[in-house]
């Protein structure tokens, strides 16, 4: 399963976003592929559209698509010179697909920050900077040990030294390697060394309960924004210890507190759609009257291996695929009409599955 690693420096509020993570934790019985284990949470995404198909359908259960979060905690100035857990830490974030940066925006003179004032730009620098120092070392040792194999004049080599000399440059520039123009195939050559300033990174501003309604005014925020906007990353805004008393209730109790504090929804549930953007991830659905249920893809997925996501027998034995959009459907109400009017279409094994698709699948056994 995809995940997105947690970090932040010391008393920025990562652990008790985690725990607003695990308490609003999806129930693992319907998610028997996901790791378990205490650093990770799993989570639910929310989708209107999987709403909407149980109010058509009326099936008798109904169940979201989910990924995983994991906390990375121990992350100080000098990890990569093994301070802290230090070389430990690395190795975790080195696993993720994406990275949530915790950045303290609440000022409280009872919580200690590390470095003696609130500071969200430095902090943020602090943390990068471990990062691409870790990445400059892997760098190093990879054109080290490719320039030995260079010898034999092998063009493919060459081609690879050349590529990360160009990384490293960024990285001695304090940019992340994401930054570097990269073409497909160029991304392949470094894929291995699995680079911690690769991963996409989105911003959690950690901002205090008070303001949680109108965070566009608070000061940290907006220099997080700054930050976040020259590298093209994403903010969200949220109050960690806000999200810990929100995961606690339910129903109407929820929508009720939520109103209170003038919020649309809640701040993890922003935070859970942007990371899940940010990964680069589609939703298909199955609609059945057993089960309503969405499934996560990757963007350009084809049919088959859509239907792998399910069962691996799914795809071997894929032979076509209904589909019929989630738009057509809900304007349809029912999949009869939806047929009626054509949207019912058949697509083979090239199909490239599109966001909000809701599929049937008719495979061999
Ligand atoms: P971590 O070290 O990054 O995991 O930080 P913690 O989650 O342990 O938080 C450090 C302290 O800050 C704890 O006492 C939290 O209760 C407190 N804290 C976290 N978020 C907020 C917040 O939004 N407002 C305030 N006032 N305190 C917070």
């Amino acid at each position: 399963a995809l995940k997105a690693g947690v970090v932040g420096l010391p008393n920025v509020g990562k652990s008790t976003l985690f725990n607003a993570i695990t308490q609003a934790g999806a129930e693992s019985a319907n998610y028997p592929f996901c790791t378990i284990d205490p650093n990770v949470g799993v989570v639910e995404v929310p989708d209107y559209r999987l709403d909407k198909l149980t109010e058509l359908v009326q099936p008798n259960k109904t169940v979201p698509t989910a990924f995983e979060f994991v906390d990375i905690a121990g992350l100080v100035a000098g990890a990569s010179k093994g301070e802290g857990l230090g070389n430990k830490f690395l190795a975790h974030i080195r696993e993720v697909d994406a990275i949530v940066h915790v950045v303290r925006c609440f000022e409280d003179e009872n919580i200690t920050h590390v470095n003696g004032k609130i500071d969200p730009l430095g902090d943020i620098q602090t943390i990068n900077l471990e990062l691409i120092l870790a990445d400059i070392d892997s760098v190093e040792k990879k054109i080290d040990r490719s320039r030995k194999n260079l010898k034999g004049g092998d063009k493919k080599i060459a081609l690879e030294v050349d590529v990360l000399e160009r990384v490293k440059d960024a990285l001695y520039n304090d940019q992340p390697a994401r930054s570097v123009e990269l073409s497909d195939d160029e991304k392949q050559i470094i894929r291995d060394l699995h680079l911690l300033t690769m991963k996409p990174v989105l911003y959690a501003a950690n901002v205090a309960e008070s303001e949680v309604a109108d965070t566009d005014n608070n000061k940290f925020v907006q220099i997080v924004r700054e930050f976040a906007a020259a590298e093209g990353a994403q903010v969200v805004p949220i109050s960690a210890k806000v999200e810990e008393e929100i995961a606690e209730l339910e129903g109407e109790d929820k929508a009720m507190f939520l109103e209170e504090l003038g919020l649309q929804e809640s701040g993890l549930n922003r935070l859970i759609n942007a990371a899940y953007k940010l990964l680069g991830l589609y939703t298909y659905f199955t609609a059945g009257v057993q089960e309503v249920r969405a499934w996560t893809i990757r963007k350009g997925m084809k049919a088959p291996q859509a239907a792998g996501v399910i069962h691996t027998d799914f795809e071997r034995g894929f032979i076509r695929a209904e589909v019929v959009s989630f738009e057509d459907l809900a304007a349809a109400g029912t999949m009869n009409v939806a047929k009626e009017r054509g949207q019912l279409r058949l697509e083979g094994k090239e199909y490239v599955v599109q966001d909000g698709d809701v599929m049937h699948f008719r495979f061999n056994v």
